[in-house]
């Protein structure tokens, strides 16, 4: 057996479930548990947990997946973007297929646009160092997962003269919409299981404030099913000791601090704005935006644009999905007019989508 199949063995997963059956049982109301992580979306999907927990623990999915919260109005401005002669558009490949108000980048790249997807903002930065009477434009999207690399390129551009890289930023932080969901008396959140990738970055310590104000239970978990079944028993413990604290299940990744260095990096670099969340509208203080410093680099004020009026997509219920509000059967397009060959809304384009995860584990 080697060190990963520990945290997927069948045995210990199935002992897990048992417990939270007993210490649940006979407990009339569910209790709710959101996860607010796309990984954690597929890994809750694939492993098939809802099957093996107990009707009395609920597990729902908030805004975790970093495409799916991205709101139409960034791929609006990315294809008006793609649209200006002589300009590359760089992208990881989730992006291309999510809709915008009246096309995609997809779409674009069909009619004659260059855009490349990439495996990261340094392939994006090769690229703009090898045709510099380009603009190449990365597309910066994601939480303070992608932002210390995206970041790092920013820093490394910079200091190589390469005045040809852009990044056209629209990265959102961890935790205020997890506080401003724990408030919502219509979801009645009893717990969170938080982010892995996200923590490792921003520490544990950083969900303090969501616990104090909010009285919610916090664990952070890893992604193999020992690790979600522990993370559950953790907070059903916590639930029903009347508790409300941070705890780590994943602390052989995940510490109290979080990544210095990546911290300072994107402190570096960026500065907190306001944002714009699909489904949630602007929530303040829960972006970064590129600072001053490095204003030359922002694509958003180096390369202007006209883009077109917002429009949503008729019938697509992607906002509630990610509020936790519903879920993916709930959508009447689930499955007949959006499947991930056709896709509808951001939640069925992404890998780390709710309705992509439904749709291909059909749970
Ligand atoms: Fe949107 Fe498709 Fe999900 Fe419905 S199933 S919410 S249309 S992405």
């Amino acid at each position: 057996m080697n060190y990963l199949d520990q945290f997927q063995d069948r045995n210990v997963v199935r002992g897990l479930a048992d417990r939270i059956a007993q210490l649940t049982a006979g407990r009339a109301a569910p209790m709710t548990f959101m996860e607010v992580c796309g990984t954690h979306t597929m890994a809750i999907s694939r492993y098939g947990i809802r099957s093996i927990l107990p009707s009395q623990v609920r597990l729902i999915s908030g805004p975790g997946c970093p495409v799916c919260v991205t709101p139409n109005s960034y791929i609006d401005r990315a294809v008006a973007m793609c649209r200006i002669p002589g300009i590359i558009i760089t992208t990881f490949g989730d992006m291309m297929r999510v809709p915008g108000s009246s096309s995609s980048l997809m779409e674009q790249r069909a009619k004659g646009a260059d855009i490349r997807t990439v495996y990261s903002p340094l392939d994006a930065m090769a690229l703009a160092a090898k045709n510099r009477d380009r603009q190449v434009v990365f597309l910066g999207v994601g939480f303070e997962t992608t932002a210390p690399a995206i970041a790092g390129s920013i820093l490394t551009a910079a200091r190589q003269g390469l005045d040809n890289y852009f990044v056209l930023a629209s990265h959102k932080v961890m935790p205020k919409p997890m506080e401003i969901l724990a408030a919502d008396p219509e979801l009645k959140i009893d717990g969170y299981i938080c982010p892995a990738h996200v923590s490792a970055i921003i520490g544990g310590n950083a969900y303090r404030p969501l616990v104090e104000n909010q009285h919610v239970p916090c664990v952070v978990t890893g992604f193999e099913p020992t690790d979600i079944m522990q993370g559950v028993e953790m907070l059903v413990r916590q639930v029903l000791e009347g508790v409300s604290r941070v705890e780590i299940q994943y602390s052989r990744v995940v510490s109290w601090d979080g990544n210095k260095k990546a911290q300072e990096i994107i402190a570096q670099v960026f500065t907190p704005c306001d944002a714009q969340w699909r489904g949630m509208g602007t929530i303040p203080g829960t972006g970064l935006e590129i600072n001053d410093a490095y204003a030359a680099f922002d694509a958003q004020k180096a390369i202007p644009v006209e883009v077109e009026e917002l429009q949503e997509h008729a019938g697509c219920l992607c906002g509630e999905i990610l509020k936790g509000k519903i879920a993916p059967s709930d959508c009447p397009l689930f499955g007949t007019t959006c499947t991930p060959e056709a896709p509808v809304g951001a939640c069925m384009v992404s890998s780390e989508g709710s309705c992509a995860a439904a749709y291909k584990y059909m749970n």
